[in-house]
């Protein structure tokens, strides 16, 4: 049985980027302000269940609760623009110089933004703003993210050619289609089967066909192929999950994860492995949906 949290809720992962003297901070829309200081208040250790000495133990060991994966529904009927136009093309350009260029100076990722056509991953209802940088809905309550925001993610995740990067919360694909840019080996998980499904199609589509995409509680990681170079996280959790950490390269592991409450807003974490440490580094305040979880 999969229990969704918030299903048919549609949070929205607005957000304003601040850049300057260092601090960023992103908000999301609907959040309260008052939410914004709770998350930047609380003290790190309430999100960090188990705690970081326990993360530390359970590092390097295999994921005990590797659950088998399940094939995901391929759609009849894809609501996808798949073509790149002249228009496609310059919208997209516009966005990466206004909205990419500011905050990102790794020169991989401008090129991923510029190469992937966003609008190939969202509804055809919402095609006049595919290259807008906003969140969009994209079905199931779930939403792909902001393109500056998915920007600033992949350049913490500092891939280079050949990383092997696992994505939690493979969505509309966009974010698995980006990674792939930079590197060939990318992994990625969705809970909801329709998305799974839909974002396979896609891929093959486009000439992503090598992703390897499944449906799956990405609450296990994929033990698999583990370890992994570099870790994303799309959807919010209220704990580092301990599986995700042990699946991390011991020789400087990436991982950036949004982690606080479901609603309101999250921390971002840049997470880093180096053997049995693990460093955390608060970067900034996020709204993303929430991390569901897949019961018995
Ligand atoms: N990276 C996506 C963003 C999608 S929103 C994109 O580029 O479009 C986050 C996604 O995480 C949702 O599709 C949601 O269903 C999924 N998700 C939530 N909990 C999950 C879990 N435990 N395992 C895998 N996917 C999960």
């Amino acid at each position: 049985m999969i229990k969704r949290r918030s299903l048919g809720r549609i949070r929205w992962l607005l957000a304003l980027a601040v850049l300057g003297a260092g601090a960023l901070s992103l908000a999301g829309c609907g959040g309260e302000e008052g939410q914004v200081r709770e998350a930047a208040e609380t003290p790190v250790e309430t999100f960090l269940t188990p705690s970081p000495s326990e993360i530390i133990s359970l590092a390097g060991t295999p994921t005990p609760t590797f659950r088998p994966l399940e094939l995901a529904p391929t759609p009849a009927v894809l609501d996808r623009q798949l073509a790149d136009t002249d228009a496609t093309r310059a919208a997209r350009q516009r966005l990466v110089e206004q909205r990419v260029v500011p905050m990102v100076s790794d020169k991989a990722v401008i090129a991923a933004m510029l190469a992937v056509p966003r609008h190939a991953f969202v509804p055809t209802g919402y095609l006049d703003m595919a290259y807008d940088d906003h969140p969009l809905p994209i079905g199931y309550g779930q939403t792909i993210s902001q393109p500056s925001l998915v920007a600033m993610m992949t350049a913490m995740l500092k891939l280079e050619a050949g990383d092997r990067v696992l994505e939690i919360g493979t969505g509309s694909g966009y974010q698995a289609a980006i990674l792939r840019q930079l590197t060939d080996q990318v992994y990625t998980i969705e809970i909801i089967p329709e998305l799974a499904g839909t974002a396979r199609r896609i891929f093959d589509e486009l000439g992503y066909g090598d992703i390897h995409a499944t449906r799956a509680d990405g609450y296990y990681g994929w033990w698999e192929f583990a370890p992994f170079d570099a870790i994303i996280v799309t959807a919010a959790p209220d704990h580092l999950p301990a599986p995700l950490t042990a699946q991390l390269s011991p020789d400087g592991g990436r991982m950036v994860i949004p982690i606080g409450p479901p609603g309101g807003y999250q921390s971002l974490w840049l997470v880093e492995r180096h053997g049995e440490d693990i460093s955390m580094e608060r970067v900034l305040d996020v709204s993303f949906v929430p991390f569901t979880r897949e019961t018995e």
